[in-house]
């Protein structure tokens, strides 16, 4: 059987605490042998790093979400570098930007013309303290971005190459896809892929060198069909896996060979597991 990897799930998330054992077996027994356990803030990042400590085949990431930098403290970078130190961490995030919903377009929000360049300004200075880690760290990042595209890039370009970023849940065209590999970083694909208006994301898979990107579900979120719309995890990476030989026209053991080769490169310690 073809084993390909998790390189984004949210684990600790309250979806899964009633029967991580069995949602790891599952993922196991697909063939999925490796997950990547993804940090949104120190607490979620510990609980990572205790489910790496637990199941063997789970490694963690640690960092904090661009969508909660308001309850972030104002120096995240002793606190990441502590949970970075752990021998089970394998890379720094998720971070980066997301403009998406932006404090002065949330309903009932006071007038206020400066409270989205505040805002915007305090996720830059938190992903930077990220880079600053990683960097030092001898890591690499997991990067969120929505609807930020061009701040992001012109902040990651001065670490590019200290660090490289893993551009997860790619769902941007096949120029932009191009930009991000000049930098050296990657891309990742979810259950997007299989989505019946995902025709735009897997135009870019179909363009992107096999060689330069790995799978992910990012659950508890973006189930694959056919299980659209229910709680995803880490087992249906199968499914995405299936689709993804698909557009790029290869085996899925070619294609295992060359997701798990490229996750082995990006993530520490994830050969050894
Ligand atoms: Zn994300
Ligand atoms: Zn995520």
């Amino acid at each position: 059987m073809p084993v390909f990897y998790d390189t984004h799930a949210h684990l600790d998330y309250p979806e899964f605490a009633a029967e991580l054992p069995e949602v790891v077996e599952r993922a196991a027994a697909a063939g999925i042998t490796r997950v990547i356990s993804i940090g949104t803030d120190f607490e979620s990042s510990r609980r990572a790093i205790q489910l790496a400590e637990q199941f063997p085949n789970v490694l963690a990431a640690v960092g904090w979400h661009p969508s909660h930098v308001e309850e972030a403290p104002e120096d995240i970078r002793p606190g990441l570098r502590e949970l970075a130190s752990h021998p089970r961490v394998a890379a720094i995030g998720e971070t980066g930007l997301d403009y998406h919903r932006l404090p002065g377009s949330k309903p009932g929000a006071e007038a206020d013309a400066n409270a989205d360049t505040r805002y915007k300004a305090r996720q830059a200075e938190l992903f930077r303290q990220h880079l600053e880690v990683a960097a030092e760290s001898n890591l690499n990042c997991v990067i969120h971005q929505r609807d930020c595209l061009e701040d992001l890039l012109q902040q990651f370009q001065p670490f590019a190459r200290r660090t490289r970023g893993v551009f997860h849940c790619f769902a941007e065209d096949a120029w932009t896809m191009r930009r991000v590999l000049e930098m050296g970083s990657l891309v990742s694909f979810t259950g997007i892929l299989t989505f019946k208006n995902g025709q735009n994301v897997r135009d870019t898979l179909a363009a992107t060198p096999l060689d330069r990107l790995m799978l992910e579900t990012d659950a508890p979120y973006l189930a694959p069909v056919p299980y659209r719309g229910k709680r995803c995890e880490p087992a249906y990476v199968k499914e995405i896996s299936e689709t993804a030989a698909r557009v790029k026209g290869c085996s899925l053991e070619e294609l295992s060979r060359a997701t798990c080769a490229t996750a082995e490169g990006f993530f520490r310690n994830l050969r050894e597991g």
